[in-house]
């Protein structure tokens, strides 16, 4: 299939434009539900490096239209799968009070990711980690390294609604690390405080 729309080659291609243009598909229903995302065919297709493309799949993974199935790849979900009913999100998502049930959220995840966690679990985190505006993708990873598909779910659901919480190399590089030893209080010692209202929003150095 040729290349379609306004797409400079290679590098000159950002994550938010594709991101754009896959949405836009998804909406019109030229990407209807079980389509499969393959990172190699749209970075050919879109003269987009993988970096780029995994960034704007991970960011329509954050709203839930499609999601990673394990062995499979990215799959575009059922339109009610996408709704799936969250009452929290419904009622105003406010953002203080996500952010506060997200930290809570996280920092369990963190130990069961420690626990759970494989190495393809962590080439994912050290991808997110290396890739510019990683945030969002580097918490899903760690969510997904749970191996419990909810926390997943119900994380996009609520990124969707927060966005992301500011690039914090350092501590997502503690947490990782935590991870990546298998030790979950201290995963989830830096995941609170890396969450920590409002602590989160300073740079790591300015903590006390
Ligand atoms: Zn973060």
């Amino acid at each position: 299939m040729p290349p379609q729309g306004p797409f400079p080659p290679d590098r000159a291609t950002r994550p938010a434009q594709l991101y754009g243009e896959l949405a836009r598909r998804l909406r019109d229903g030229r990407l209807p539900p079980g389509s499969r995302l393959t990172e190699r065919l749209l970075s050919q297709e879109f003269g987009a490096s993988r970096t780029v493309v995994r960034e704007a799949v991970s960011k329509l993974q954050a709203t839930g239209l499609v999601r990673s199935v394990r062995g499979v790849g990215t799959l575009v979900v059922e339109p009610q799968e996408a709704g799936m009913p969250l009452p929290i999100l419904a009622a105003g998502a406010d953002r203080v009070r996500l952010h506060e049930l997200r930290a809570g959220f996280e920092s369990e995840a963190a130990v069961l990711a420690a626990r759970r966690r494989t190495t393809d679990d962590l080439a994912a985190m050290k991808a997110a980690l290396e890739a510019t505006g990683g945030d969002i993708a580097f918490h899903l990873a760690v969510a997904r390294a749970t191996h419990n598909p909810h926390y997943g779910h119900i994380l996009a659901r609520i990124l969707s609604a927060t966005g992301d919480d500011g690039h914090d190399p350092a501590a997502h590089e503690g947490i990782f690390r935590a991870i990546e030893q298998r030790d979950g209080d201290t995963a989830r010692a830096y995941m609170r405080m890396h969450l920590a209202a409002p602590s989160h929003h300073l740079p790591a150095a300015q903590r006390g």
